[in-house]
């Protein structure tokens, strides 16, 4: 009895600390609303708020074939893009890997490595028709500041990246440049985040999506808003632009930060920075998982208060690992039990210690979709879509976690009320190298 007590007690404490109440959800869709309206207005103030150059969707009858250039980390991806028409678009591609060699060098040599991978690839899929160049976009997943539709200088780099001579010039006129020299006949003409793409290559299919949202490695969303309601845009305030949120960034008193949360932003490579991202995405998730678990070890509640170098080294918990516990419906939490004797080196688990870590996962993994479909619920708000609007979801977590899309349903019920039912989540799959064709193909004449 004692025992049963003690695990209740644990349970007691884990849920005061990691669980979302409707009202927080209610002040944290008020306050991000409130924080898009910001970064709106000026820059430097708040969220990025990027304007894209994106002022139109497409209207899924487009029929051509365009290249896609997918620059998301290690791996980078050369597609062919063939809309079809009626909304049906069908695409070829082929992944490279960026050896670190080339992350670390000359941007000279990076980008000579891209041109090259894109004169193979159409070496190998010459375009239907003889065409006698290509129309080529270019979705580039880093800090980018967007001068035009298809100019935007990297801000600084990220995931390895150090290439010289790349932060502060413009990423087109670097591959641009690259293909001259290598003599490839293509024309860059967009430069795309890959939130950007999800929406608009969703909206190909479904001309209803207004919302474009990553739930992966990272996490970050698009939307299409009034220019009227972009202040600090200098142009024309007439029609809509893709904004691209940079929501990852979003940091509030409204946040439920624990303990545990703070944790893992001082020991993170980029403090007090990304902090609804280190909520959220799969990058982290793990990790709050793991960072929980030697507290509760070393509280005496978990393992008989024995750990294992491998559940003490930061990022060896992957978000994986919570996907695999949370599908585990056995009696005993057999495969909990495998998995931590055969990846964390823990082969002292109890029934009562796999419950722990069952709930733990359960808790994080419930948080992280409850705190989702916060953000998108202030972006539906924001821009007044709540008599119907499709949001497209691309990325692991929303794709593989078990529970991630009916927790944010859930959530997104309590937030909403009756008018949930009119925004539909839906799963986007490989968008953003569909999406930069789409917008390559749109803006090529200009
Ligand atoms: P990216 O965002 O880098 O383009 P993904 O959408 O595949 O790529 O997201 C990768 C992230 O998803 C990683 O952080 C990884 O931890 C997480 N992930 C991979 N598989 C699963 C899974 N089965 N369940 C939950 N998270 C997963």
């Amino acid at each position: 009895a004692d025992a049963d007590e003690r695990l209740l007690d644990t349970f007691a404490r884990l849920d005061g600390l990691l669980t979302v109440s409707s009202s927080a959800l209610h002040q944290i869709v008020v306050s991000m609303a409130s924080e898009f309206r910001r970064g709106l207005a000026k820059d430097g103030r708040s969220l990025k708020m990027i304007p894209s150059f994106v002022t139109s969707l497409p209207s899924g009858q487009e029929i051509d074939s365009v290249l896609a250039l997918d620059l998301g980390g290690s791996n980078f991806r050369v597609c062919q893009v063939q809309l079809q028409g009626h909304g049906r678009v069908r695409t070829t591609q082929r992944k490279y890997t960026v050896p670190d060699r080339l992350k670390e060098g000359t941007g000279t040599e990076l980008f000579d490595f891209f041109a090259d991978c894109v004169a193979e690839f159409v070496r190998e899929h010459p375009p239907a028709g003889g065409s006698d160049g290509h129309t080529l976009g270019f979705t580039f997943s880093f800090p980018v500041q967007q001068t035009s539709i298809n100019h935007g200088t990297l801000m600084h780099w990220s995931k390895g990246f150090t290439a010289s001579g790349v932060v502060g010039v413009d990423v087109v006129t670097l591959l641009q440049q690259a293909f001259e020299r290598k003599k490839v006949k293509v024309n860059v003409t967009a430069l795309v985040n890959d939130t950007v793409g999800t929406l608009v290559a969703h909206a190909y299919t479904n001309p209803q999506t207004y919302v474009g949202v990553i739930l992966g490695t990272g996490t970050n969303a698009a939307y299409m808003e009034r220019l009227s309601e972009v202040p600090k845009w200098a142009g024309g305030k007439d029609g809509n632009m893709i904004i691209n949120t940079e929501w990852g960034a979003y940091d509030a008193p409204a946040l439920p930060i624990t303990e545990f949360d703070q944790a893992l932003d001082r020991a993170s490579a980029n403090p007090k920075m990304q902090i609804f991202e280190k909520l959220i995405s799969g990058m982290y998730l793990g990790e709050i998982v793991r960072i929980i678990l030697t507290s509760l070890v070393a509280s005496g509640e978990l393992f008989g208060g024995r750990t294992s170098p491998d559940l003490n080294r930061p990022y060896h918990f992957e978000t994986a690992y919570m996907s695999r516990i949370e599908r585990d419906h056995s009696l005993e939490l057999a495969d909990t039990m495998n998995l931590f004797t055969d990846l964390l080196g823990i082969s002292w688990s109890t029934l009562d210690d796999r419950r722990i870590v069952k709930h733990v996962c359960q808790l994080v993994g419930l948080r992280a979709a409850r705190l989702s479909a916060a953000g998108i619920a202030a972006i539906v708000t924001k821009i007044n879509c709540l008599d119907g609007c499709t949001v497209a979801i691309d990325g692991s977590l929303f794709e593989q976690y078990p529970h991630f899309q009916s927790r944010m349903r859930d959530a997104l019920y309590e937030i909403l009320g009756i008018n949930a039912d009119n925004i539909i989540l839906e799963q986007a799959r490989d968008g953003s190298g569909q999406g930069a064709a789409l917008i390559a193909l749109l803006h090529r004449n200009e």
